[in-house]
C-alpha cells in the first residue's frame, strides 16, 4: 500500500480522482493517450490501461475523446469539515514550528 507524501502539509482532501477503463468497450484507438496530460493512459494488447503512479487531474477530457464510453473518471474527494481543516491547520502549524526549531 501506498501511503500519501505529508512532507508538504496534511492534504486538504483525502483521495482525488479514481479512473477506470472498460477493456471490453475500448477499442484501441489511442486518443486518450493522446489527450491526457498526465500520461494515465498506455497501451497493453491493443486495449487502454492505466500506467500506476499518475495523478489524475479530472479534467474528463479523455471521457470526452472516447467513442466507446470505456472510460469513467469518479471524484472520490471528501470534503473535510470546518472542524476537520482547524484540526489540520492546526496540525500543519505544529510541524512548521518542529521545522523552524530544528533549523536553529
Ligand atoms: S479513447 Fe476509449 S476506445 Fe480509445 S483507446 Fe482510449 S479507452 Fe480505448
Ligand atoms: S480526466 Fe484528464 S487527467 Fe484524468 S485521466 Fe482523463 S485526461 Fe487524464
Amino acid at each position: 500500500m501506498q501511503y500519501p507524501d505529508f512532507s508538504k502539509g496534511v492534504p486538504r482532501f483525502a483521495m482525488a480522482y479514481q479512473v477506470t477503463v472498460d477493456r471490453k468497450k475500448c477499442n484501441g484507438c489511442e486518443e486518450c493517450l493522446e489527450v491526457c496530460t498526465v500520461g494515465l493512459f498506455r497501451m497493453h494488447n491493443g486495449k487502454a490501461a492505466l500506467l500506476p503512479g499518475r495523478e489524475c487531474m479530472g479534467c474528463q477530457t479523455c471521457v470526452g475523446v472516447c467513442d466507446e464510453n470505456a472510460i469513467s473518471v469518479t471524484d472520490t474527494r471528501v470534503a473535510l469539515s470546518p472542524t476537520c481543516l482547524a484540526l489540520l491547520s492546526a496540525l500543519d502549524e505544529e510541524e512548521a514550528e518542529k521545522d523552524r526549531q530544528a533549523a536553529c
